[in-house]
């Protein structure tokens, strides 16, 4: 059962646009399992969205749920698009008739939507209005990562950078490291890689390097992430970054660095690059960056890696935390929302770690023993 998604459903969404001709974009939507709750997962628009990819994607959201005990079973959808050559109303024609073909697989009992790589809270708006025109009444509880004035939750878009941060504040613990003395490197300036290097950058770590998909920044000395935000704004990517040398997205990862924190898209690591990575520690914010071949290179290596399914399943937590919120009609002060997402973080961290001390086995291996397990 488990190596099977429950439910896979592939749909083709014409969209006029701007200049009046139609185009079909192929969308999906893979429920895996939900026998611990209703399926969860993110929507992804990137041109490379396969079903296979996305398909993979879902059941690891399953394990990913279990691995922080949360309520979920786990889903992923996607539209295979390029986001960054439409307008704003494509997307929205896009959301719509994409949510409306799925609109029988999803609601806040059966399936729960969020973001994911290039998707928004304007992007779950339109899927929160789409899903309530439909049952004839507003249902914010229907997909999560909202905008905080339909219901949606302050910290959830900084939750799976603060899950990360977390997790590697436990990491150095064990490792005797602290946060004065490393340096870290991001890939990825999207919402969890900015977050990320900004809450590092906050907690005392010295980020030497970050990059977007456009390429890398580095600077032995130190990056101010606010200003590398600041110059992204301006000139639309972090190079041209003062006081920094340009790398590639593939130098970045092989920086001389202590923490790596790959959060952009999955197979970033593979077996061609592992032997190169310096960092004592690899914190996957990202989903499935790491490929199997590279995850036995660093695991020999003696790198400790934070597996995807824990890092950065702060996200998903804060999701529930909305839902809950949203079921309930009730609303959480910030310090609530906080402790409680690092009081399950660091549950799970711990959870992880006992099991691989207890079974001899890496951090990812350890993570899919607990998961798997629980479902
Ligand atoms: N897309 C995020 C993930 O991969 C969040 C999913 C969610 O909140 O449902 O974990």
């Amino acid at each position: 059962m488990l190596k099977h998604p429950k439910r896979a459903m592939i749909v083709s969404c014409p969209v006029k646009m701007d200049d009046g001709t139609v185009k079909v974009f192929t969308g999906c939507r893979v429920q895996h399992n939900d026998s611990r709750g209703p399926f969860k997962g993110g929507i992804r628009y990137h041109p490379d969205v396969t079903l296979d990819e996305v398909t993979a994607l879902a059941m690891w959201m399953t394990w990913k749920c279990a691995v922080v005990d949360i309520p979920y079973g786990g889903a992923k959808g996607g539209v295979c698009c390029n986001p960054k050559e439409m307008s704003r109303n494509e997307l929205e024609r896009l959301t719509r008739r994409y949510t409306t073909l799925i609109v029988d697989l999803i609601g806040p009992y059966r399936d729960v939507p969020a973001p994911d790589v290039y998707t928004d809270e304007q992007v779950m708006a339109w899927i929160m209005d789409t899903y309530s025109i439909f049952k004839g009444y507003s249902v914010p509880e229907s997909v999560t990562g909202k905008p905080i004035i339909l219901g949606g939750f302050k910290q959830r878009e900084e939750a799976t950078s603060r899950g990360v941060a977390f997790c590697i504040r436990e990491a150095i613990k064990h490792l005797g490291m602290t946060a004065k003395k490393s340096t870290v490197a991001v890939q990825g300036f999207g919402s969890v890689g900015w977050n990320a290097a900004r809450i590092l950058h906050d907690e005392g770590y010295r980020v030497v390097a970050v990059s977007d998909s456009k390429g890398g920044i580095y600077n032995p000395g130190g990056i101010d992430p606010y200003k590398v935000f600041e110059h992204k704004s301006r000139k639309g990517s972090v190079i041209g970054y003062a006081d920094s040398k340009q790398v590639t997205n593939e130098e970045l990862l092989e920086l001389p660095c202590d923490i790596l924190v790959p959060a952009a898209l999955e197979n970033q690591i593979t077996r061609d690059n592992a032997a190169n990575i310096k960092a004592k520690i690899v914190a996957e914010a990202a989903n499935g960056p790491t490929t199997p071949e590279a995850d036995r290179i660093l695991n020999e290596k003696g790198v400790f890696i934070i597996p995807d399914i824990l890092d950065n399943s702060g996200g998903v937590t804060a999701s529930y935390f909305e839902w809950v919120q949203n079921l309930t009609r009730e609303r959480w002060t910030e310090e609530e929302a906080n402790s409680r997402l690092e009081g399950i973080m660091v549950k799970a961290f711990n959870e992880v770690y006992e099991t691989s001390k207890k079974r001899q086995a890496d951090m990812r291996t350890a993570a899919l023993i607990l998961g798997v397990g629980r479902v």
